[in-house]
This record gives C-alpha cells, structure tokens and sequence, in this order.
C-alpha cells in the first residue's frame, strides 16, 4: 500500500490529545455516589486545575499544538481555560455533555447531548468544534450520520485503520482519524479503589516503552500515531516527564508531522488520500 502523503515528505503524522474529562471524571468512575465523594471529585478537577496549566506550558516549549475533547458541563467550569486553550492555537472538540456514551442513550437522547455540547463549546470559545471524540470511545452505527449532520468534519473514536479513513455515515460518509488503547494513558495509569476499576499503575517507563515503540511502528508505516491523554492522569509529575521524554525521543527524528487532528483532517480530506472502509456487516442470516 502507498504511504499515506503527509504534508513536506513527512513519514508520519503525530497528534497529541487530551480528554478533558474534569469533574465528569467522579461520575464516570461513581455514577451511583460521586455526589458523596469529595476525594474522588478532587482527583477529577486535578486535571482542569493542575494538569492542564503543566500541559500547556509543556506544549509551548516543543511549539506543538493539540487536540482537546471536553464535556460541556465541565466546559461551563473552566471558560477561561478553554479561551486560554484557544489563544494558544489549540483545538477543542466536542465529548459530549456528561460524558455520555452514546451507545447507552437513545436517537433523541444523543441528538440533545449533541447540541448541548455545541452550544456550550461556542458559547465559550466563538468557534463551533470540527471535532468530535465518543466518551469512552464508543459510537452506535447511526451516530456518524448524526455528525455529519451537525456538521463535524471528523470524528476520532474508531480503530478501524492507522491512518484517516471514510466510515459510512449514512449515505454519506465521515472522515475518521483512529485511536487505540494502547496509545492511551488510562490503559497505563487508570486506576480507581472502589468501585475496582483500570489495570493498576504502570510505571512510566512502561508507557514509555510501548508508546516510542509504537510511534517507531506508525513511522515505517506512515500512519497516523494519536496519543489520547487525560489532564487527571497525564497532568501528573512523573508523566509530564513522561510526555517530555516521548516528545524529545519524536523529535529525534526530522520526519515527523506534528498536528492537531483538525489539521490532519483538512490534509486528509485535501488530499484526496484517505480510503474508505465500510463498517463491518454484522448481519447474520441464520443462527446455527
Ligand atoms: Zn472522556
């Protein structure tokens, strides 16, 4: 297969994301008794209030901008850092309203966490979001019609690929820049006592090892390497020293896009170069 052509002869595109997630984060964890649980709360506005500030001034030593997807209602707490999010030429897109999983709401349901989103985010910023990343990375079949149709220009909760690609969104189609968890730090890091929840905590040097590896990996091939972060997990000290080292051991290499996914999809979409892939055909004729 061809390399996808990234912009200057560029072998691989990198884009360095962040969810957002904020005081949505006690809910995700405890949607029974978050309104109980002060810690838990805490650790979720860490990530607003601490991680964010480390991230951006991180971001501005490399010159790298990147991709942020943040709850409407944890939007409505910080205005001032989505305004400073996009003085610094970054992106925010849209995560839903309460971190909603659209898999587990209904058609009119999704449609008015939709627009509640939308409103919230150029509420704030003036910019409509292009963006939109699932919480929890899911979608149902019918919600990339339903993107398309509020007029996002790329969605980014899919694995189908390492690099852009068309999914049907109806009868029309959606870019989609893909993820996977393995370029994600809540699969390293995610961690809560009760309810049980994540793999435990990885050492940095863990992630480290298989996030270079992986970059290494999309570079031979020419992908698209989106790293999903989370400000409550990233935001942390020996991962911010994390990032830096990731960043520093990328940079080593001249060929090297670094991007906000906008950026990427408006290269895909110019360029002609991104294939379409069908979603898989589930239907079954008859059970055995
Ligand atoms: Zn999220």
């Amino acid at each position: 297969m061809p390399m996808f052509p990234w912009p200057d002869g560029k072998r691989v595109a990198v884009a360095l994301t962040f969810d957002m997630d904020g005081e949505c984060v006690p809910m995700i964890y405890d949607p029974q008794n978050y309104q109980k649980r002060l810690s838990l709360q805490s650790e979720g506005t860490y990530g607003p209030n601490v991680g964010v500030p480390r991230i951006f001034d991180l971001l501005a030593r490399h010159e790298i901008p990147a991709s942020f997807f943040i709850p409407g209602f944890t939007a409505e707490r910080h205005p001032d850092l989505l305004r400073e999010m996009i003085a610094r030429g970054h992106e925010v897109g849209h995560h839903g309203y309460l971190h909603e999983r659209p898999d587990f709401v209904d058609d009119d349901e999704e449609e008015r966490i939709m627009i509640r989103g939308l409103e919230v985010l150029e509420g704030i910023t003036g910019q409509r979001p292009r963006g939109y990343r699932s919480p929890a990375w899911e979608l149902k079949p019918s919600s990339p019609a339903l993107l398309k149709r509020y007029g996002f220009l790329y969605d980014s909760s899919l694995m189908g690929d390492d690099e852009p690609y068309f999914i049907d969104a109806g009868r029309d189609r959606l870019l989609e820049i893909p993820i996977q968890w393995m370029n994600d730090d809540w699969a390293y890091f995610g961690f809560c006592s009760i309810p049980s929840l994540g793999n435990g905590i990885s050492s940095p040097q863990t992630a480290f090892e298989s996030w270079s590896e992986e970059f290494l990996g999309y570079r031979d091939f020419g992908g698209c390497y989106v790293l999903t972060m989370h400000p409550f997990v990233t935001g942390r000290p020996s991962r911010i020293r994390l990032l830096d080292r990731l960043i520093r051991f990328m940079k080593e290499h001249d060929d090297v896009w670094f991007a906000t996914l906008s950026q990427i999809a408006d290269h895909a979409i110019a360029t002609g170069a991104a294939i379409h892939r069908p979603n898989a055909d589930l239907t079954i004729a008859s059970r055995p």
